[in-house]
């Protein structure tokens, strides 16, 4: 969940080679001349960037107005298909410079961004509105079942004509005007509730005396030397600590100061309610506006809206999916809570457990029984061994190779490049990027540079993909040592990467990772499953210096600690994702007084007291203010998928079945040209199961 995907910001208009040789001395104007025709980031300035931009959005209103004053009727050719191939230029300069702002970014580049941005936008909104195109591609969708179309020509057809009517084209004129205006006023005040979430968030602070730090039962006692070392200084000198995460969360497991946990617990929980950046009468807003605009579009509900795009397809799909693990998660979480309970009975005799002791507890046991030492795992992980453990299970299950070529042109030295092979044919480029730098952002994400695609010649156009991470850099006597945590992470955006490495489709805009929100996770935290797997851990995971594979009494303490808080983890992500789902499923007008709503659904669940959901309402940015609402789910629907799908492997006995492995490569190489729910259950034979994931993650 912590790691990052970028998708193409592609999406159906954007990506590549530009054949016009022009007299600016601007490389995006003529061909590149490099292996692969990969864009020459050697001679790529940002000044390039802003007139490419320009003529690439030019070049495509004039491939726009083609298609629309065409005087014969709209075929597939003639309209989707020359939609689909239409801003070649505009999707070169985007895939490199929107790859780019986020790994060697500068002031320039953020300049760039922010003047290009919006401009992207509304010449994405000139085309979704675009009354006489929508015409034409209605005329073809309409009759899209005599056409003799191909199943991805239909797939195509399907989604640029869903694309249309999900921005607003097909509905009525007199109800134009007031779409714009719901799109206008929830732009601003989802931008509202997460800039007053910010504000509450930096506006609180627990400041700590610095001379107390030594006294018994001080305010911050329990903290470990590393964070009070580390922790924000004010000018007296004294500790300051914020509700920030990577504070916030490291003092409620360790601050044994139980009255400091309650006011720390209470000014987390109850930020943007009752106080200056109150979002209540926002979320009210929000939630009434998005029930109106779904309803203008046709639907009954802003979840039935988001939903009928993924896979999940209705609200109705997604609670039972959340509903039954909800059962056995609540069941463990309570088994936690007896547990917590007897060990504050010590501390505190008489006392009843508290929202604020849980982290508290639950670390303590965890360091008693769990703790993973990172420094006797990390030898068994270094980078390389790691990297050639992913590049060996992608070769085990789909026979591809990788090939180092230190030939092809590079946006950073510290990028590596490599061919991927298919047998003879390189099928792809692959970049992996992975130690921290000033211009980079941080976390871990996989994008590509160029979908894969056949374009207009019929050529295939093989996908440039990277990967970038934010490893610990080697030393001088050290190789780059990562713990299991950051194992994982190079398995799962490698996954991602192969998911556009085996791209075998025609169309850019349905090809690679082009996939539904609920879905494109799946790929990527499937081979988290092989990177724990005792098995594969034993062929990769290797001691740097003497070569010897990891122990086993390392990979259980690995596998014990995975399990470990599963009830509260999971019971607070439930508990968030059905209030999502709450708020979104209504279908009537409604009003929303807070924390009633909330207490009411909660209370619904049979949530205990001692657990709140993971984001209270007033506070819950993936909804009200980031492109989650009624789509938190699809953290647990994912989950659900990859452990299913590794079950299958599992289950045959043999990690790398070659005929599963087979299905599984053709659901990677489908991309979205079909449904991906009909491909998994191609390669399942059968629909996704739940018990997987709940043994996984020891709620059976
Ligand atoms: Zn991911």
């Amino acid at each position: 969940m912590k790691k990052i995907l970028i998708l193409s910001c592609a999406a159906l208009l954007l990506v590549s080679a530009c054949k016009n040789k022009n007299t600016m001395d601007n490389p995006f104007f003529s061909e590149w001349n490099t292996p692969y025709n990969i864009p020459d980031f050697t001679k790529i300035k940002t000044e390039h960037y802003i007139p490419a931009f320009e003529e690439g959005m030019k070049r495509q209103k004039a491939e726009i107005d083609a298609i629309v004053n065409n005087s014969e009727a709209p075929t597939f050719e003639n309209t989707i298909e020359a939609l689909e191939q239409s801003g070649d230029l505009l999707n070169e300069v985007s895939g490199v410079f929107f790859n780019l702002v986020e790994c060697i970014n500068s002031k320039e580049m953020e300049k760039i961004a922010e003047e290009v941005t919006p401009q992207m936008a509304a010449h994405g909104d000139d085309i979704m509105l675009n009354a006489k195109l929508f015409e034409r591609v209605k005329a073809v969708y309409n009759h899209r079942e005599s056409l003799g179309l191909t199943g991805e020509q239909l797939r195509l057809t399907e989604e640029t004509y869903k694309n249309f009517v999900r921005n607003g084209a097909n509905i009525p004129a007199d109800k134009q005007d007031r779409f714009r205006e719901i799109n206008s006023l929830l732009s601003s005040l989802t931008l509202r509730f997460g800039n007053n979430v910010l504000a509450a968030t930096n506006a609180y602070k627990f400041t700590v005396n610095n001379l107390v730090l030594e006294d018994e039962g001080n305010p911050a006692e329990g903290l470990s030397g590393s964070f009070i070392n580390d922790a924000e200084k004010d000018e007296k000198g004294d500790l300051v600590f914020t509700l920030h995460m990577p504070v916030w969360e490291p003092f409620m497991q360790q601050c044994s100061n139980r009255n400091s946990r309650r006011e720390m617990w209470e000014a987390y929980a109850n930020r943007c309610i009752g106080d200056k950046f109150d979002n209540r009468a926002i979320i009210d807003s929000i939630v009434n506006l998005r029930l109106e605009r779904a309803q203008i579009l046709g639907f009954e509900s802003h979840a039935a809206y988001t939903l009928d795009d993924c896979l999940a397809k209705t609200p109705e799909a997604v609670y039972k999916c959340l509903m039954d693990l909800w059962e056995p998660a609540l069941a463990k979480a309570k088994q936690e809570r007896d547990e917590y309970q007897k060990m504050l009975d010590k501390d505190h005799p008489g006392e009843k457990l508290q929202p604020w002791d849980w982290r508290y507890y639950c670390e303590k046991l965890r360091k008693e029984r769990y703790a993973l030492d990172d420094d006797e795992i990390r030898p068994y992980f270094s980078l390389d061994n790691v990297r050639e453990g992913a590049f060996t299970v992608a070769n085990k299950l789909y026979g591809i190779t990788f090939r180092e070529n230190n030939e092809l042109p590079k946006y950073h030295p510290e990028a590596i490049s490599y061919e991927v092979l298919d047998g003879d044919n390189v099928i792809a480029i692959l970049y992996m990027d992975f130690f921290p730098r000033e211009s980079k952002r941080s976390g871990a994400w996989m994008t590509n540079f160029r979908e894969q695609y056949i374009d207009k010649d019929g050529n295939n156009v093989i996908p440039i993909i990277q990967m970038v991470c934010n490893f610990t850099k080697p030393t001088k006597d050290k190789p780059s040592l990562l713990n299991f945590d950051q194992s994982e992470t190079l398995f799962h955006e490698f996954g991602h990467c192969l998911h556009g490495i085996l791209s075998k489709c025609h169309y850019r805009s349905i090809s690679g990772t082009n996939v539904p929100r609920d879905f494109v996770e799946m790929p990527s935290q499937v081979m988290e499953n092989w990177c724990r797997h005792p098995q594969v851990m034993k062929e990769y995971a290797k001691h740097y210096k003497t070569g010897e594979a990891i122990p086993d009494s390392l990979i259980a303490k690995i596998a014990a600690a995975a399990t470990y808080g599963q009830g509260f983890i999971n019971t607070e992500l439930l508990a968030a994702s059905l209030l999502d789902m709450d708020y979104h499923s209504i279908t009537k007008p409604t009003k929303i007084v807070l924390p009633d709503f909330e207490d009411q659904a909660m209370a619904k669940i049979g949530l205990i007291p001692e657990i709140i959901s993971r984001y209270k309402s007033p506070y819950f940015q993936h909804i009200f203010s980031g492109g989650y609402s009624a789509g938190y789910y699809s953290y647990t629907w994912t989950a659900i998928l990859d452990a299913d799908a590794f079950e299958a492997f599992r289950e045959s006995g043999d990690l790398y079945n070659p005929e599963l492995a087979k299905k599984f490569r053709h659901l990677l190489e489908s991309g979205n040209t079909e449904d991906p729910m009909k491909l998994y259950i191609d390669f399942r034979g059968k629909e996704p199961s739940v018990e997987p994931l709940k043994r996984n993650r020891g709620l059976i």
